[in-house]
């Protein structure tokens, strides 16, 4: 059984975690726009045989937590006070959680889900009660405390994966919304969920595509780079579905999953190009009407900036 080498995976800086090709190129250089500076950049590796792409060079382990600055969750209770007044359900970030929905339940409509780094808990807080037995593991502890006040029919657990509190429990979905390519070990992690799935049960990955079209076009500008380093891996389809098989899930498909969430994706990563290059948004918001083209293509090309995986564990 293939093992992950070190903290975040990399043995060297051109050794494929996926497939262990050693055939890797220089793909552009990514700085942190969250909470960073253009100074301090970050190299994107990719693996020319199965598209999978890392952050150079790798963090480690225990370093990683300390690129999170405390307000990495936006503030909590005020998406609570939204929700609550019905002000959440007209905004974008709701319409993304919905879509979420609509996508799980195309495989399973009802039963038990895990969402693994759940943040606030958005996604939970968007499913039926009524038909779904709802976990959330978050490490962060405070957060957790407070949804569980206020969602009080979810569980609601503070802590990572390898939750002892999730020990010996099947779950029908686990979902990842936007929380594989932020985590160490991707090898391990998929080994955890794969025993945390019953037979026959799902999981749902969505990260951004390293090979979609809006990757390849703008380069360092695409909106998921900006979260590097806390992006420490940049997924393709062919490398999810290598880690995934070899943690015995077999991949059903690769979709999108969310028009807003992709369009919101090429929106910021033109933003980001247009500044870059002229200083100001005019050539943004010129060329804006062309995004809705480029979303086009990439559903023909099948190659979207956000993607979905599903993988559905082997039955018994
Ligand atoms: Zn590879």
């Amino acid at each position: 059984m293939k093992e992950d080498k070190n903290p975040t995976g990399q043995e060297t800086d051109c050794s494929c975690l996926a497939c262990s090709s050693r055939d890797c190129e220089h793909f552009c250089r990514a700085f942190d726009r969250y909470y960073g500076d253009p100074a301090t950049s970050w190299e994107i590796v990719r693996c020319r045989s199965c598209g999978f792409g890392w952050t150079s060079p790798s963090l480690p382990e225990e370093e990683i937590l300390g690129y999170y600055p405390d307000w990495y969750m936006g503030d909590t209770r005020r998406t609570i006070q939204e929700y609550q007044s019905g002000q959440l359900a007209r905004s974008r970030s709701w319409r993304i959680e919905v879509e979420k929905v609509r996508h799980v339940e195309e495989f399973q409509p009802s039963g038990t889900i895990l969402d693994v780094g759940c943040g606030d808990g958005k996604f939970l807080w968007g499913m039926d009660p009524s038909r779904w037995e709802r976990t959330g593991v978050e490490r962060g502890t405070e957060i957790m405390q407070l949804v569980s006040r206020h969602f009080p029919d979810v569980e609601w657990i503070g802590g990572d994966i390898y939750s002892p509190l999730l020990d010996g429990r099947q779950f029908d979905v686990a979902t990842f919304w936007h929380v594989l390519e932020h985590l160490p070990r991707p090898r391990r992690v998929l080994r955890r969920v794969s025993e945390l799935v019953r037979p026959g049960g799902w999981v749902i990955i969505a990260l951004p595509n390293l090979e979609s079209t809006q990757a390849h076009l703008f380069r360092r500008n695409w909106f998921a780079f900006d979260e590097v380093p806390r992006h420490l891996f940049h997924f393709s389809p062919r490398s999810l579905e290598i880690l995934l098989e070899e943690a015995g899930l077999r991949v059903v498909s690769h979709r999108l999953y969310s028009r807003t969430n992709n369009f919101h994706s090429l929106k910021h990563s033109l933003v980001h190009w247009s500044e870059e290059r002229f200083g100001n948004r005019a050539p943004y918001y010129l060329l804006k009407p062309f995004l809705f083209g480029m979303q086009a293509l990439e559903q023909v090309r099948g190659r979207y900036g956000m993607l979905a995986s599903v993988a559905q564990r082997a039955e018994a």
